[in-house]
């Protein structure tokens, strides 16, 4: 049974800046800043110290934590510090800058990893683990950490491209212009879960890119390619599995629960990279778009290139701008200094007008419209959320389940009193983690 989840929203897409635009490399530049912490769970440890020669693709950092990604070199060069630096979080994170020296010249010890058919699952696994792959879509959780946790329980493996967040492209080209990659990756992860078929989900208004990936497919396939409404959140995970399969995931649970996990596409070509040409995660697609940006494109960027060097490739602002996101415009994440580098879950980079921002003088208190709970596609009641969070009542936080919010961003989009619902509850499971940890 398909089932349309409850609530989301209709924004508009915005898409046609750079939907047509192929993905272009963007040259590394002078300077990369590669932050310790580029993913959910344990920062890492660098393994180089200032004045260190290293090479591209050269594993500059690791933890042995369980939830934690490696971090490699994107170019060659001479590591120039280690120290703190502004993080896309917004926070200042240790991060190791390497000067490039302009030759890339590869680690001696990469190489092709060999066919997926020659390897054992364990095998290409410890492959996703050592090349630092995470999930690219933003949610940047290590993607080894997520195959364990889910081995053994799943019988439906869903790749995303369900790109639902306005202006952001880079999916979809990445769909059109690599579709065996995606494919490729696909089948590494059915090897691992030894499962004999998989499904590509892509939004109605892309079908060229479901078209572009059924073209590689062979006459006969376990791979479908399914396409499922455009509406936002339809990428978010939950809301794809309800479609794909029926299966409402319980609240307070993963995919896992009913028997599915998903990957971001993006993920599924970075694994197929690492296993047949030894590359770890260095390099990612980046829409750059919004009406501040003079020529909106998507390009393929080496992790660590500062943001100001991206926006300077697609001919600098239009006009200053009056807000930056890194992401889309409905999760992603406000930008502050423009040396703040690309990381491993930056899909997105938008810079808005002043026009299209509104201000905090324009805020007004909530008229009790209702709206953001209709829209609310995890059944929450946002205005209260927002209220427990601002009187700092984290027990009745907990009881109108703040956990279960997806941060989709919906209440304050569709918000006519344009109140920072997401922002306060952002902030409330903060408050909640820190009540619970001091119990
Ligand atoms: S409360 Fe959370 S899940 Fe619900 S609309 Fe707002 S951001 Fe989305
Ligand atoms: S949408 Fe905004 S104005 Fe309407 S009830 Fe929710 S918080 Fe209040």
């Amino acid at each position: 049974m398909l089932f349309r989840f409850r609530g989301g929203v209709h924004p508009d897409d915005n898409k046609a800046q750079t939907m047509h635009k192929h993905i272009e490399p963007l040259p590394p530049p002078e300077y990369l800043v590669l932050p310790l912490s580029m993913h959910s769970g344990a920062q890492c440890e660098p393994l180089v110290v200032m004045g260190d020669l290293v090479f591209y693709g050269q594993k500059i950092a690791d933890s042995a934590a369980p939830v934690s990604a490696p971090i490699h070199s994107p170019v060659s060069g001479r590591v120039e510090a280690v120290e703190p630096r502004p993080h896309p979080a917004g926070s200042l994170v240790v991060s190791i800058i390497i000067k490039n020296d302009g030759l890339d010249t590869p680690d001696p010890k990469l190489s092709p990893y060999g066919s997926v058919e020659s390897l054992t699952p364990e095998e290409l696994l410890s492959i996703i683990r050592e090349t630092g792959i995470v999930g690219m879509s933003g949610s940047s959780y290590p993607t080894h950490a997520k195959i364990r946790s889910a081995l053994g329980k799943v019988h439906t493996i869903l790749i995303n491209g369900c790109e639902c967040e306005p202006y952001v492209t880079s999916d979809f080209r990445l769909m059109l212009e690599a579709p065996e990659e995606v494919v490729g990756g696909l089948k590494v992860l059915m090897k691992i879960f030894g499962l004999g078929s998989g499904i590509i989900a892509v939004e109605s208004n892309m079908h060229i890119a479901a078209e572009s990936i059924r073209k590689t497919l062979p006459r006969r396939t376990d791979i479908q390619v399914r396409t499922v409404p455009a509406r936002y959140p339809q990428g978010s995970e939950r809301q794809l599995v309800a479609y794909v399969t029926g299966r409402e995931v319980p609240a307070g649970s993963f995919p896992p629960a009913v028997g599915c996990v998903v990957f971001n596409v993006e993920t599924a070509a970075a694994i197929h990279r690492a296993v047949t040409t030894g590359l770890p995660l260095i390099r990612r697609v980046v829409t750059v778009s919004g009406n501040a940006v003079s020529n909106a494109k998507n390009l393929l960027i080496r992790i660590g290139t500062p943001m100001e060097t991206v926006f300077a490739a697609t001919g600098g602002f239009r006009e200053a701008p009056g807000k930056v996101i890194m992401g889309g415009p409905m999760t992603g994440v406000a930008q502050f200094d423009l040396k703040t580098p690309i990381v491993k879950g930056s899909n997105a980079l938008l810079a808005f007008s002043r026009s299209e921002v509104y201000t905090t003088r324009d805020r007004t208190t909530c008229i009790r419209c209702g709206k953001c709970v209709r829209v609310c596609p995890m059944k929450l009641e946002p205005i209260y959320l927002y209220t427990y969070e601002r009187i700092n009542r984290c027990d009745l936080l907990e009881r109108y389940r703040i956990s279960d919010c997806i941060e989709c961003g919906n209440c304050s989009y569709i918000c006519p009193g344009r109140l920072h619902l997401v922002h306060s509850i952002r902030t409330g499971k903060q408050k909640l983690a820190e009540t619970e940890g001091r119990q």
